[in-house]
């Protein structure tokens, strides 16, 4: 099969593969008919993360079964089916409360485990035409009737809805609240459309992409572009000088400065100063405990200048981590099929598999409208339809 391969820092090509086989029981094969590009790829891309070359990318996946293992027993052949980019077990003590992000069995010796990623265990990604998904009945959501129908919407629950969906659920917000997100790419937009589903007064996003700001500004935020002034101004402005009751941070450890230079602190130092004193944070934003690459000597080894006394002083609390998707699906998925949610709204490219290589470029420069890269595996050729849209928005 044709598969996006990982060579090396910046040298993703689309090789030949052997195609996945059904190794254990539990197995279910997938045809991948979309999967997405995600800023997590990006870490790997950039050569940031130890990535082993030869491994397959793509941990947003989304497809119809072709063949299930025997002891498969709720998963069938042609079911459309997406599924989340943690691989659980199902039956070690965090699946079973719903923390599937950090699955105790899957990955032996680190909690979480997932398609295509550094660090996450040996699995293979779905930026390809096929796709082994351990233990089927637990990591496959069957999608509904309407799935082709709204497949561009269904992908966004292997990762990016769920995971905006957690910031918001990991700073507590609730309705009636000011929430300020960091980051307005497309974990950012989703974290933007999951404070708006649960009633947020004030949604201020803050970025420095018009682009991606005005997406923000169409699903009901305030942008902050904090090329045009301090965010942290901005926001108090934005609450009468006391800071947003919740924050989200949506960016990383890549985080930049006003002056485009990367220091991991940047979001998290800011979130303590625009959040309101015994305010709560949510970081869905990747940091990692290694760096090397990194050229502050504190984020080479995972650490970071932190603004603990200030955060402590205003009794702020914060909570981090994976996305346990599975915690989420379901209900976002009724979101969607009853019409009420529409994650594909920040699409900005629609490709085929072999133009990956060339998306990967643009999307990790940032480039104006390359806002979030679903590939179809199964078609040929450029169809760029949603790039033009997106560009007379922005025009
Ligand atoms: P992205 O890289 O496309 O978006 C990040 C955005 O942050 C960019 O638009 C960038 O301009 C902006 N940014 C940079 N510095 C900033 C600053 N100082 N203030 C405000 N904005 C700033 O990535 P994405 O796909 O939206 O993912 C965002 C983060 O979420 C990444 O770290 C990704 O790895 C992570 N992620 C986490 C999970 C999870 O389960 N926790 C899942 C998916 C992605
Ligand atoms: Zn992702």
């Amino acid at each position: 099969m044709k598969a996006l391969v990982y060579y090396g820092a910046r040298d993703v090509r689309v090789s030949e593969m052997p195609d996945p086989k059904i190794e254990q029981p539990t197995d279910v094969l997938v045809k991948i008919t979309t999967t997405n590009i995600c800023g997590s790829d990006l870490h790997m891309y950039e050569g940031r993360t130890d990535m082993e070359q030869g491994r397959i990318f793509g941990h947003e996946n989304l497809g119809e079964v072709i063949e299930v293992g025997k002891a498969v027993v709720g998963i069938k052949v042609g079911d459309m089916v997406c599924m989340p980019f943690n691989i659980g077990c199902g039956h070690c003590k965090n699946c079973e409360a719903g923390l599937t992000g950090f699955c105790l069995t899957m990955n032996p010796g680190f909690a979480g485990a997932a398609y295509g990623f550094a660090g996450m265990g040996p699995y293979n990604g779905g930026q390809a035409e096929y796709l082994r998904v351990p233990n089927g009945d637990f990591n496959c959501l069957k999608l509904p009737e309407d799935a082709q129908e709204k497949e561009n919407d269904y992908v966004m629950l292997s990762d990016i809805f769920p995971t905006g969906y957690h910031a918001t659920q990991l700073a507590g917000v609730k309705s009636g609240d000011n929430v300020v997100i960091y980051g307005a790419g497309p974990v950012g937009l989703m974290a933007t459309l999951s404070a708006q589903i649960k009633g947020a007064n004030k949604t201020m996003v803050v970025d420095n992409h018009p682009d991606r700001l005005k997406l923000a500004e169409e699903l009901g935020a305030i942008p902050i572009d904090f090329s045009k002034g301090p965010a942290v101004d901005q926001v108090l402005e934005q609450t009468n000088g006391l800071g947003a009751d919740r924050g989200c941070e949506c960016v990383g450890y890549q985080c930049c400065d006003r002056q485009g230079h990367e220091h991991n602190n940047v979001t998290m130092n800011e979130l303590v100063k625009t959040v309101k004193a015994t305010g709560s944070i949510g970081v869905v934003g990747v940091f990692i405990a290694q760096d090397p690459k990194a050229e502050d000597s504190l984020q080479k080894t995972g650490h970071m200048d932190f603004d603990f006394g200030n955060f402590w002083m205003k009794g702020q609390s914060m909570a981090t981590g994976q996305a346990n998707v599975k915690a989420y699906n379901r209900q976002l998925c009724d979101l969607i099929s009853s019409g009420k949610a529409k994650p594909s709204a920040i699409i900005s490219h629609e490709l085929s598999l072999e133009e990956a290589p060339d998306a990967y470029k643009h999307f990790d420069a940032r480039d104006n409208g390359w806002t979030k890269v679903i590939l179809k595996p199964g078609k040929q050729g450029s169809q760029k339809k949603h790039v033009q849209e997106r560009e007379a928005v922005t025009a």
